[in-house]
């Protein structure tokens, strides 16, 4: 891995960017949302920006998986990055599609762990997200976002000194 100082921001675009012919075709409308000045993280890009492919094609999969809701005016993906200032840099992927059940969510992150049918998952993912993340020195989680769906949350150290 090649590990320098990193804007989540910059990568956060390229991934959108790859993913960006998929969601439109499927109908999905992204909302993003950038903290002003986030410190940067200490990353190895290109494993970021699996990290954030796997979670924005999770997202669009979950949408595209789940009975069209009536209650939903859109199909949407909310990106967001923020810098609480707390040493940390948050990076949030969230969707209106059905979320994750609170049962699932201490297992999702498990290797070939998939709810979705055989051939269409591998399950492995999350599970790699989690060991790029934790070898970052952050963590990653699942709840549920208000207003229906999954909202996964990144959590990467910041810089120790800005650059
Ligand atoms: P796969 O996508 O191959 O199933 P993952 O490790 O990426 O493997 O995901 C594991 C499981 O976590 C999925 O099968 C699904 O049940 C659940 N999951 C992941 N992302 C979402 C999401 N955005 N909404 C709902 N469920 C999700």
């Amino acid at each position: 891995p090649e590990v320098k100082p990193v804007d989540v921001r910059r990568v956060l675009d390229g991934s959108v960017e790859m993913l960006a012919n998929g969601l439109r075709s499927a109908g999905i409308e992204v909302t993003r949302e950038d903290a002003p000045d986030p410190p940067r993280v200490m990353a190895d890009e290109d494993e970021l920006h699996q990290v954030f492919m796997n979670l924005i094609v999770n997202a669009q999969q979950a949408i595209e998986m789940a009975p069209p809701r009536s209650d939903v005016a859109a199909r949407r993906v909310w990106l967001t990055t923020s810098a609480p200032g707390d040493g940390f840099v948050r990076i949030e992927v969230a969707d209106n599609g059905p979320g994750v059940p609170e049962a699932l969510r201490d297992l999702i992150f498990n290797p070939f762990f998939t709810t979705k049918p055989i051939g269409a998952g591998t399950g492995l993912g999350l599970s790699y997200c989690h060991g790029i993340v934790s070898s970052h020195g952050g963590s990653i989680g699942v709840g549920a976002r208000s207003g229906g769906g999954a909202l996964f949350t990144v959590t990467l150290p910041a810089c120790a000194a800005k650059a």
